[in-house]
C-alpha cells in the first residue's frame, strides 16, 4: 500500500515557540477523525447496511465510520501524547483492477525539523510526532497531522476486485474479505511516522534534509545508515534485495519475543557435496508448520516428464511412488496446485515435499489450503533444484545420499539479517510507496507494516504479537 505523504509542504525551520512546557506525561494520546467526504458519500454514504461482526451502524459510510473509530482507539491507547492527534480522512475511488488495488494510503501532513526539544538536528520528524515532542501543536492553522485515504470502490465493482471488498466488523473475521480495521491500523502507523520521507527512488533528501527514519535503516552489506550516504548509495540500498535492516533498539529487543524461527532446508548425506548445509526456503501455508523437530529423509527427484522434471500432478508411476515413499520427494513448480502435489506425493507415502522454483524468483511462500495435507512442503529456488538434482544424479531407485530436513534455522529469526535485527522491504525492483517504509515479507508471523495486508493479522500493533509500536517508539514516541 502506498505511503507517501499526501502534503509534503512546509519546511519548518527555526520555528520560534513561544512557550514549550509539557505536563506530566499522559497515558494515552486522542485521535479525532476529520471526515473530509463530501455529503452523500464515502463517510456519508447512506447505503443502508446489517450489523456486522460487532460494528452496528445503520449505513456503509457510519459502519466506515465506527471501523476507523475502533483502529484510533486502538492508537490512541497505546501512544502517549499531550497534543490531540487530527486524522483528515476520505473513502474515494483510488487504483483498481479486477485483481489487484490499491487500499489506501496515508502520511503526514506536514514535516517539521529544529523544533524545540527535537532529539535529532536537522531532521524531519511527521506532524503528530513533532507536536507530541515539543508538547505543541505544530499543525498550519486548521489542518490535520494525518491524512488517510480509502478505497471506496473496493469489492463493489466488477473492475475493482469484485467479491473482496473491506470486511467492516471489528472481530477479526474478515473471511475472504480485506480486514477494514487491519488496513486502518496499518495506515495510521504510516501516518505516525512508518513512513521515510527521503525519496527512496532518487534516493534525494527532503528539501536535503534527512529524515528520522534515515537514522535507523542501515545497509547491511556495509552496515551504513542512510543519514550517511550520498544520494546514489541509498537509491541502490533501496533496491539491494534484502539488503536493507531497521537499527533501532526497540525493535530489536521486542524482536526476540515476537518472531519465529527462520524455515529452512538443511542438506547432508554423503552424496550432498557443496549442496551440503542451509539453505533459504518459502514455506507453506498449508500442512504442518516446521519446528525445531525437523522432518528428515533422504531427497529423491521425481521424474515424471520427457524433460526430466517431475511435476506431481497425476497419481505417480510405480517407479516414482517406489522412489518418494518414506523419502522427502522433489518436484518442479507448475502445471497444478502446490497442494495437489502435496497430496499426491502424500498418497505416495512422501515424508515430505521440496518444490523448485522454475523462474529465477527468489524463493516465496507456497499458497494454498487443503486440511488434507500433513506433510510439509517448502520451495526452494530454481538454481539451488538444479544442483540438489545433480547431486542425486548417481541414485539408486529408492536412496540419493542426499539427505534433506525440513525444519527452521533455531540461529535465524525469521526476516531478520545475520546480526538479529529486523529487515525491511527493498524488493530488487523498486516499489513507489512499498519499498522501504515496510518490514520485509519474511517476518514470521506475519506483521502489520508488511506491504500487504495478510489473513492472520491481530489488531495488534505492539508485542508480544507486532512490531509497530516498538518502531515508532525507536523514531520517539
Ligand atoms: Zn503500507
Amino acid at each position: 500500500m502506498s505511503n507517501k505523504p499526501t502534503f509534503l509542504r512546509r519546511a519548518a525551520a527555526a520555528l520560534a515557540l513561544a512557550c514549550c512546557t509539557i505536563g506530566a506525561a499522559h497515558a494515552a494520546a486522542t485521535i479525532t477523525i476529520v471526515n473530509i467526504n463530501q455529503p452523500g458519500v464515502g463517510f456519508n454514504d447512506r447505503t443502508p447496511a446489517q450489523p456486522v461482526g460487532g460494528n452496528n451502524g445503520r449505513t456503509l459510510g457510519e459502519q466506515r465510520l465506527i471501523a476507523f473509530q475502533h483502529a484510533a482507539d486502538i492508537w490512541a491507547r497505546t501512544l502517549t501524547s499531550p497534543v490531540p492527534i487530527r486524522v483528515e480522512a476520505v473513502f474515494e475511488p483510488l487504483v483498481c483492477s479486477a485483481d489487484g488495488a490499491v487500499l489506501g494510503s496515508a502520511g503526514a501532513i506536514e514535516i517539521f525539523r529544529d523544533f524545540p526539544k527535537a532529539p535529532k538536528a536537522n531532521t524531519w520528524y511527521p506532524g503528530a510526532l513533532a507536536s507530541k515532542l515539543t508538547g505543541t501543536d505544530m499543525a498550519s492553522q486548521g489542518r490535520g497531522h494525518i491524512r488517510a485515504r480509502f478505497n471506496s470502490r473496493l469489492g463493489l465493482f466488477p473492475d475493482c476486485l469484485p467479491g473482496s471488498g473491506f470486511y467492516l466488523g471489528l472481530d477479526r473475521k474478515a473471511g475472504e474479505q480485506i480486514d477494514l480495521v487491519a488496513v486502518l491500523l496499518h495506515e495510521l502507523g504510516h501516518g505516525l511516522g512508518f513512513q521515510n520521507f527521503t525519496d527512496e527512488g532518487t534516493g534525494e533528501f527532503f528539501d536535503g534534509k534527512p529524515s528520522i527514519w534515515d537514522h535507523f535503516l542501515v545497509d547491511i552489506r556495509n552496515n551504513k545508515a542512510w543519514v550517511n550516504m550520498k544520494n546514489d548509495e541509498r537509491r541502490l540500498s533501496a533496491i539491494g534485495g534484502a539488503t536493507l535492516s531497521w537499527n533501532g533498539e526497540r525493535v530489536y529487543k521486542a524482536a526476540a519475543g515476537i518472531l519465529a524461527p527462520e524455515p529452512q532446508l538443511l542438506i547432508s548425506g554423503m552424496a550432498a557435496g557443496a549442496t551440503g548445509g542451509k539453505h533459504r526456503v518459502g514455506d507453506a501455508s498449508f500442512g504442518p508448520q516446521l519446528g525445531q523437530n525437523a522432518v528428515t529423509g533422504e531427497l529423491m527427484p521425481l521424474i515424471d516428464q520427457a524433460s526430466g522434471g517431475g511435476l506431481a500432478c497425476t497419481p505417480l508411476s510405480p517407479a516414482n511412488a517406489m522412489a518418494v515413499r518414506g523419502n522427502i520427494a522433489l518436484v518442479d513448480r507448475g502445471a497444478c496446485a502446490f497442494v495437489t502435489k502435496a497430496r499426491i506425493l502424500q498418497n505416495a507415502g512422501a515424508r515430505g515435499m521440496v518444490v523448485v522454483e522454475n523462474t529465477d524468483d527468489p524463493v516465496s511462500p507456497l499458497g494454498g489450503s487443503d486440511p488434507a495435507v500433513r506433510i510439509p512442503a517448502v520451495r526452494i529456488d530454481k538454481a539451488t533444484g538444479e544442483r540438489l538434482k545433480t547431486a542425486m544424479y548417481r541414485r539408486s531407485r529408492t536412496s540419493s545420499g542426499v539427505v534433506a530436513s525440513l525444519g527452521v534455522d533455531p540461529d535465524k529469526l525469521a526476516g531478520t539479517d545475520w546480526v538479529r535485527r529486523v529487515r525491511m522491504y527493498s524488493p530488487e525492483e523498486y516499489s513507489p510507496g512499498s519499498s522501504v517504509s515496510h518490514y520485509s515479507v519474511d517476518t514470521k508471523p506475519n506483521q502489520l507494516m508488511e506491504p500487504s495486508i495478510n489473513p492472520d493479522l491481530t489488531h495488534d500493533v505492539l508485542p508480544p504479537h507486532d512490531l509497530t509500536f516498538p518502531l515508532l517508539q525507536d523514531i520517539g514516541w
